[in-house]
């Protein structure tokens, strides 16, 4: 019996009757649910759906104006078609309606609070019940196992400022549930690389998380200095944008397949790939997740939209048709694995990482990336900024066969897609550096 079986199956199961914490059973429903059809899991989400309006008319004046305003009948609001009658929430009014979102008759004592780190340039106050938090683990949990890994075995991460167990109870449950160790993003040089490594080799992780971008600079750091560390079943990204040619230097290097995954701090999982990594399973028994066009009207399938989410276990705080400022790629594709789940194929970047040309239509920051990294030789990194509709400047951290050649098929490349119209600066950096949350934006456009 080895110490991973006893942290699963006596100390967590323990310390969660101890603390009666539910997240335990919330994981056990999870597991059985995912295999559900997808009919009998919508049927979920309707019934989830109803409640969540009824709740909300009753007790949360904000959107009981807003339903009353466009004449719905909370009564009548069956399904996700009839959700469409309502307007789209934004970060914004999130920001100035804060108070009026709470509903009505709650004990503010219990309440949970995060804030959200404001990398789009809104930071937001977010307020859940601790059932809803719970919920959220259950499912992230759930989640977790696709990649192999089993709850106890120990995890290794990449992550910006993590939080390390300080006091005595946390250490407890760090050693006794949870084993896990970090590479903190903020300060990578050799000497962290070897420390991580050492501590790899002596907990034997099965599970490696981080963000995408940082995933892929410890598996580059780990291949300049020829380090190889025993396989992990899974690794997770989370977090941003993974782009295809740092995915595959990542599987490489770790010989292991890489989980994606998509969320974001305002409603936590919205959708992961599972083993066979064929899309992105949807959670639809937390959420009602939408892809939209411009105008409004449902994506079809294969088409990228904006990704719409209204949030079924958050009635604290509900966030009903919240743009999550992101485009998806929704999917009619079902799963070999045989989970009910939906698919969606995959997250194209944020809505403020497309690029303008200026005919006014719009490009996917991360395909522009994703093209010149495959086709061009010579650039290891680069990062888009359009400042304005004319001009456009590239930070590009050069390989050892960057030669004159590439900045002209980069230049030419650019030109072509974009017109001579636009102003091009391109810039050779050492790196490209992160953001306070330890996230990396590879397509910046500051265009108004
Ligand atoms: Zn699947």
């Amino acid at each position: 019996m080895n110490f991973a079986f006893l942290r699963r199956h006596l100390f967590e199961p323990l310390h969660g009757r101890l603390t009666g914490s539910p997240k335990l059973a919330y994981w056990k429903d999870l597991e059985k649910n995912q295999y559900f059809s997808t009919q009998h899991l919508l049927g979920i989400q309707q019934r989830r759906l109803r409640e969540l309006i009824a709740f909300v008319w009753e007790n949360n004046s904000f959107y009981r104006e807003r339903i009353a305003a466009v004449g719905l009948n909370p009564a009548t609001m069956q399904n996700v078609t009839d959700l469409a009658g309502l307007p789209i929430l934004t970060k914004s009014e999130i920001r100035d309606q804060m108070h009026n979102l709470l509903s009505r008759g709650l004990d503010q004592k219990t309440l949970q609070k995060a804030k959200t780190g404001g990398s789009t340039g809104t930071a937001l106050e977010l307020y859940f019940s601790e059932e809803c938090s719970e919920l959220r683990n259950a499912c992230a949990r759930r989640s977790d196992c696709w990649t192999g890994w089993r709850p106890g075995e120990p995890i290794a991460a990449c992550w910006g400022n993590p939080k390390l167990p300080k006091t005595y109870r946390e250490r407890l449950k760090f050693n006794l549930i949870q084993p896990y160790f970090y590479l903190d993003t903020m300060r990578v040089d050799e000497k962290a690389v070897r420390f991580f490594a050492e501590q790899w080799r002596n907990a034997k992780p099965t599970l490696l998380y981080g963000h995408a971008h940082s995933l892929y600079l410890l598996a580059e750091a780990l291949q300049d200095l020829a380090i190889s560390l025993p396989a992990p079943k899974g690794i997770l990204s989370t977090s941003m944008m993974l782009i295809p040619s740092e995915r595959a230097v990542i599987e490489e290097v770790f010989e292991t397949k890489v989980t994606n995954r998509y969320g974001c701090e305002e409603v936590s999982l919205i959708g992961c790939e599972c083993e066979r990594h064929e899309g992105m399973h949807l959670n639809i028994e937390h959420l009602v997740i939408e892809f939209l066009r411009d105008d409004g009207t449902p994506a079809s399938p294969g088409e990228p939209g904006r990704i719409v989410v209204t949030d079924l276990i958050n009635w604290v705080m509900p966030l009903i048709r919240y743009q999550v400022e992101d485009v998806g790629v929704p999917s009619l594709s079902v799963c070999s694995c045989g989970r009910g789940l939906p698919l969606m194929d995959q997250v194209i970047g944020r809505v403020a990482d497309f690029l303008i040309k200026l005919d006014g239509s719009r490009v996917a920051g991360i395909s522009l990336i994703e093209n010149t990294l495959t086709d061009i030789p010579g650039i290891r990194q680069m990062q888009i900024i359009q400042e304005a509709i004319d001009e456009i400047k590239l930070n590009i951290v050069p390989a050892n066969n960057y030669t004159q050649e590439t900045y002209d098929q980069l230049l030419s490349y650019f030109q072509d897609l974009f017109g001579d119209a636009v102003r091009y600066t391109i810039k050779k950096v050492t790196d490209i550096k992160a953001e306070p949350s330890g996230k990396y934006r590879f397509s910046i456009c500051n265009v108004k």
